[in-house]
């Protein structure tokens, strides 16, 4: 169902007025968690002003450390919704376990599969269940062909509204915290008519590299992006150092959709 060679058409995801696909670009932003309802609702009119069409959240975070800030869960969907209704902006944030489909189901617009759980078999079928649009995040060492495999289980399921993120790689480098694959953008959508988007805040891991990145990525044909943008940075509770200001974002998207018309 993913193959090219069985739908030849480009896939496009509606969301909203949002369309991602086919020629249509989307940009998603936002902080990486939620942390309280101030800052949410801020960054979600920061963003929304900068033409962001989608915000980002992060409910349910999948740290490496159990130590770490896990997300605010259930209350943090709820704040994300109040940001919704705020700006009428709509919500991308990420699932972990299938017990919260029916909950993500009745209050996310898209959910988010992220790397960690790429090859989480049990939870793709599970998302392939709902009726609300996935965004499959590349697994941290894993092929195009296991990547489309995995969207081909949420789509046997009868969802068939995927996006695929490529979102950087482990390669031996270690100077940024994944390697941006960019062949992925061109390889990916000769193989797929899923849209496929990039994520340079998790590909560079460093705020001041997700605009080299970004724009690569643009130029490169990605249907979209999805960036952290954090209010205050420095105090953020999860990936601060790779997050960008509003200031910092509005300069981008100023570049983003200069570049978008040239493509
Ligand atoms: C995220 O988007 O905040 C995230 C955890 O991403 P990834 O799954 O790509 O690491
Ligand atoms: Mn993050």
């Amino acid at each position: 169902k993913a193959n090219r060679k069985f739908h030849p058409e480009d896939t496009v995801v509606t969301v909203g007025d949002a369309k991602i696909g086919g020629g249509n670009f989307s940009v998603i932003a936002g902080p990486c968690s939620v942390e309280s309802e101030e800052q949410i609702v801020a960054v979600a009119e920061d963003v929304q002003r900068s033409g962001a069409a989608l915000m980002r959240g992060g409910a349910f975070k999948p740290r490496t450390s159990p130590y770490s800030f896990q997300g605010m869960g259930t209350e943090g969907l709820d704040l994300l919704l109040k940001a919704k209704a705020a700006t009428g902006m709509p919500i991308v944030t990420e699932i972990m376990s299938p017990k919260y489909c029916q909950l993500f189901e009745d209050k996310v617009d898209v959910i988010q599969v992220g790397a960690r759980n790429m090859q989480n078999f049990d939870l793709l079928k599970e998302v392939g269940k709902l009726s609300k649009p996935v965004l499959l995040k590349r697994g941290l060492s894993n092929s195009y062909e296991e990547w489309i495999m995995s969207a081909e289980y949420i789509m046997s399921e009868g969802n068939e509204n995927v996006i695929l993120c490529e979102r950087g790689i482990r390669t031996f480098e270690t100077y940024t915290r994944n390697t941006l694959d960019v062949s992925a953008i061109p390889a990916v959508k000769k193989m797929s008519h899923l849209p496929v988007i990039v994520d340079p805040s998790h590909s560079a891991g460093m705020y001041w590299m997700v605009e080299p990145l970004a724009l690569a990525a643009v130029a490169a044909g990605a249907d979209g992006l999805i960036i952290e943008v954090h209010n205050d940075p420095a105090n953020a509770k999860c990936d601060g150092q790779q997050s960008l200001t509003p200031e910092r974002f509005d300069n981008l998207m100023g570049k983003v959709s200069a570049l978008v018309d040239l493509v």
